[in-house]
Order: C-alpha cells, then sequence, then structure tokens
C-alpha cells in the first residue's frame, strides 16, 4: 500500500466523521522539541524514573548530586519552555473547527494541543502548566512560558535541597496560599480521567492513533476499544504499525508530516 492511498483513505474516513476521538503519544510532542520519554536519547536514558519519578526520589537525586541534576532539569524546562504547537497540533485543531474531531486524548503534559485549539483534550498524565493545591482542591492554570522562566530562576537560587525547598519553585495557591505541586501523574501514580477517556473512544465515529508506541496504558488499549465499538481506526506512526490487527488506514509518517497531508486531502474531499 502506497502512503498516499493510505493518506486518501484516512481522508474519506474523517470526511464523513463528525466526532472523531484522537490518542496522542509523544510521537506528536518529539516534533516540538519534546524529547520522547522512552525513545532512544530520551529523558529515561539519562534518568532513572525509579530513582527521580517521585518527589522524594527528585530530592534525593538533587542532595547526591545537584552538580548533575541541575543542569538537566534546566534543559528539560527549557525543552518545554520554547516548544511551540508543530503541524500535528494546528491540523487537529483545524479538523476540530471544521466539525470533525471533538476529543483529544493525550499523553503528553505540554499543554501544547489546547495552545493549537482543541478544546476538550483529556490529559491522562496530567498538564505541568497546571498547579494542584496540596491543602484544598483548587487548582490554577499558569502560563507556560512565564512558569517555567520563574521556576528556572528559583532553581537556580536554591541553597538547599528538602521537600520544603523545592515546594518553593512554585507559586502557591492562589485560594488558599498553601503549597502546591505541578498537576501531573508521578511515576507510581494513577492516570488520569480513563475512564471518560474510554468512553469517548467507545462513542467515537472514528480514531486516529496518532505517535504512539502502543505499548503505554491506556493509550495501547483506546484503539482497541473503538474499533470494538465499531469506528475505523487510522494510525499514523513512522516506526512501525502497533495496531496493525485493527487499523483501516497506516501512515507511517511523523506526526507533523503526515497531519496537515490527511487535512489537506479531507478539504479537497468536501469541496
Ligand atoms: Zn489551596
Amino acid at each position: 500500500m502506497s502512503t498516499e492511498k493510505e493518506i486518501r483513505k484516512a481522508a474519506e474516513i474523517l470526511s464523513n466523521a463528525k466526532n472523531v476521538a484522537a490518542s496522542c503519544g509523544a510521537g506528536v510532542s518529539a516534533e516540538s522539541g519534546i524529547a520522547t520519554f522512552r525513545d532512544p536519547g530520551g529523558v529515561w536514558e539519562k534518568l532513572n524514573p525509579a530513582e527521580v519519578g517521585t518527589a522524594s526520589g527528585l530530592v534525593n537525586a538533587l542532595n547526591q548530586n545537584a552538580a548533575r541534576f541541575i543542569p538537566f532539569f534546566i534543559e528539560l524546562l527549557e525543552a518545554f519552555e520554547q516548544a511551540e504547537p508543530n503541524p500535528a497540533h494546528t491540523a487537529l485543531g483545524e479538523l476540530e473547527k471544521m466539525g470533525i474531531l471533538k476529543t483529544v486524548i493525550t499523553q503528553n503534559i505540554d499543554n501544547l494541543h489546547l495552545e493549537a485549539g482543541n478544546t476538550d483534550v483529556i490529559e491522562v498524565h496530567g498538564n505541568g502548566f497546571r498547579l494542584a493545591c496540596l491543602s484544598c482542591a483548587n487548582t490554577d492554570t499558569c502560563e507556560r512560558k512565564e512558569l517555567i522562566a520563574s521556576v528556572k530562576e528559583r532553581l537556580r537560587n536554591l541553597s538547599e535541597y528538602s521537600l520544603s525547598t523545592l515546594s518553593t519553585l512554585l507559586p502557591q495557591c492562589s485560594r488558599c496560599g498553601k503549597i502546591t505541586r505541578p498537576d501531573v501523574v508521578m511515576f507510581g501514580e494513577m492516570v488520569k480521567d480513563i475512564p471518560r477517556a474510554f468512553d469517548v473512544a467507545k462513542k467515537a465515529d472514528a480514531m486516529l492513533a496518532i505517535g504512539t508506541s502502543g505499548v503505554v496504558y491506556p493509550a495501547a488499549y483506546l484503539p482497541f476499544e473503538a474499533k470494538g465499538a465499531g469506528a475505523p481506526v487510522i494510525v499514523v506512526n513512522p516506526n512501525e504499525n502497533p495496531f496493525a490487527r485493527i487499523s483501516d488506514a497506516y501512515i507511517p509518517l511523523n506526526a507533523g508530516e503526515a497531519m496537515p497531508q490527511i487535512l489537506d486531502a479531507v478539504k479537497a474531499l468536501r469541496k
């Protein structure tokens, strides 16, 4: 099957749909400069998630080797600071405006789907720029670049590392003034909004699975859920097709390359 033909098939499916769900993995953000966590060269090659993926693990790592960890964290923060929505995000935003795409289910915490104009985004790993109060139920949404600039500044000025000094890196709760944490899923914590993600997948009239390795829960299951309920499945993934058994169209390209081509093909069909 040629890639062109698969793009046409994807466009035919989408042009007839109005309740599409997109399940997005790290591959969607890779082209925005955010390293995928599991790929070679990714974050977990440099850091052991069991070591630093929890609040106390982070404190230990800093106390043992701040000289190694601080520059790494600053580099990581800067990747999130400099990131911009890429053509895949933009195409998904446009598919929503056209009344085709309804919900994005994403593993990414970078806020880029919301910035690209998608309004119904299920963030199963949370959002790095939303702060959750540890004392009351309040959450505060911060401007991404502003928040990172202030965290970097405070991080550089920390002289000792403990849970209480780390808590001063983030703004306090706007409602009660107490300590906040990023509203993201840390290592060992439960993923968020899973019942809703499965419900959306089940009710979708087509499913797009983009840039997902097919091994991370729940992204690995959502296309099967949609397919089981009768929806066609479109897979965009350059490396392999993790959903080979159930895909109705498979585009073996990077998300930022594939999605604008699919969008153009949908527009051509709708003319
Ligand atoms: Zn509070």
